[in-house]
């Protein structure tokens, strides 16, 4: 298999919402966690989006397991890598941005670097290289505030210029507009100059397209999904790749189904509230997890003999007042961690009882239980909701599964009813 799209994501998040962005763009995509080992089998898939995590680690650790990441790729017949980044750019005057698309540079011979974080419609948009979040410039909105990396200069030629040893173009929206040719011409223009890179300004959908459509001439582009959607898009129009109905994750996968709830957010709580009407639900005793009293085998004795009777869900999420009663006595961070622990510990045993269709909500504790399970990687399937497909699991030790991971606030009131319908 060929891919006809490699793509490095900086962090988690990111790469999933990347890896759904190309499979509604009707690319077949595999998001792994981690650079994959050489042996994975991968289905017949157009794009595969590495997840790493680092945008805030040290650049030289991020150059190196972004260069194993882009070997990974290129030796599965990558033509195009996307280093996918934050659409606010996250990073620092010591990078990584810059170090990372420097080294990825040179490993594949680029001559012009396409750059751009523009994602129209999430309101992310670059005009004269200046990055807009929503109706301010990046320098003025939140994220000058940014506990990791504050960004205090919306203009991202000079931002990359610190960050990066190559010098740093534009391509003004005017050009982009004249579409495809124009954008070409000027980066040939730039790369004559010895310009190594350049950020190119989007303000409408459309600009992606006509961005997307160079961007896949080239070999290296930096950006966010909003690059990710151009690519797509182009890979499709010119043939490249045939459009899939978006996200089939293949046969039904079968067998028992549990979902596990560890968010406290007030969707997920109503989401919990609403399943109680249609499954047997089990309140774990967040005192007793801490406490380290056994409550997650209390709660598999408790799911095992139901399992064969339809789905059930174990729940730790608690009200805010409760929350915090529980943080004011053991720590929030040490209280956050036991519960995420006793929730993959209760992930691990519903897979040995069977479980093969497993829905967690809760970003951190989703993260755990992947961990825990040790799963390198999923097929990304249709959205249950916005923002939340369903995943099939790829290369897992536990076999065939589908997973459906889900962040506290995402999805509608029957989110675990709408979820089991679509994990068949
Ligand atoms: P979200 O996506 O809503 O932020 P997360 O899973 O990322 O959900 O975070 C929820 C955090 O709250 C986790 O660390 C989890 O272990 C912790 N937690 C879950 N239930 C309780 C509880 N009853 N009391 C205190 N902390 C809890």
């Amino acid at each position: 298999m060929i891919l006809a799209l490699g793509c490095i994501a900086d962090d988690y998040t990111g790469a999933s919402d990347l890896a759904n962005t190309l499979t509604r763009a009707g690319l077949r995509t595999v998001q792994t966690i981690g650079v994959p080992a050489n042996d994975l089998a991968l289905p017949e898939v157009d794009a595969v989006v590495v997840s790493l995590k680092s945008r805030s680690i040290d650049a030289s650790v991020a150059v190196s397991r972004s260069r194993a990441a882009e070997t990974w790729l290129r030796g599965r017949g990558a033509g195009h890598v996307l280093f996918k980044i934050c659409s606010t750019f996250d990073s620092t005057d010591a990078g990584n941005i810059g170090p990372v698309m420097d080294a990825l540079r040179a490993e594949c011979g680029e001559t012009a670097v396409l750059v751009t974080p523009a994602f129209p419609e999430t309101g992310r948009t670059v005009y004269q290289g200046n990055l807009f979040v929503g109706a301010v410039p990046l320098n003025e909105s939140p994220l000058k505030d940014h506990p990791l990396n504050p960004m205090h200069d919306s203009n991202l030629v000079r931002v990359l210029a610190r960050q990066s040893k190559t010098q740093i173009g534009l391509v003004d929206l005017a050009t982009v507009s004249r579409g495809a040719d124009a954008v070409r011409a000027r980066l040939a223009e730039l790369a004559d100059k010895g310009i190594g890179a350049a950020i190119i300004d989007a303000v409408f959908d459309r600009d992606l397209e006509t961005i997307g459509l160079v961007a896949a001439e080239h070999r290296l582009s930096v950006g966010a999904s909003g690059i990710g959607l151009g690519l797509a898009r182009a890979l499709v129009s010119t043939g490249k790749v045939k459009s899939t109905a978006a996200g089939g994750t293949g046969a039904a996968v079968g067998g028992p189904a549990a979902c596990l709830a560890g968010s406290c957010s007030q969707a997920t709580l109503q989401q919990i509230a609403n399943a109680e009407r249609v499954m047997p639900v089990l309140h774990l005793d967040p005192e007793q997890i801490v406490a380290g009293g056994g409550e997650a085998q209390r709660a598999l004795a408790w799911a095992r003999p139901r399992l064969a009777d339809g789905p059930v869900l174990i729940a730790s999420s608690a009200t805010p007042e409760a929350v915090a009663a529980v943080q004011a006595r053991h720590g929030r961070d040490a209280a956050g961690h036991a519960i995420e622990q006793a929730m993959a510990d209760i992930a691990e045993g519903l897979v040995q009882a069977g479980v093969r269709r497993l829905i967690v909500a809760g970003g951190e504790t989703s993260g755990s239980v992947v961990d825990r399970l040790r799963i390198p990687g999923f097929l990304v399937g249709v959205e249950i909701a916005a923002g939340v497909p369903v995943l099939r699991a790829v290369g897992a030790e536990t076999g065939e599964m589908l997973l459906a991971l889900k962040s506290g606030n995402f999805g509608g009131p029957e989110f675990f009813t709408d979820a089991l319908k679509l994990m068949r």
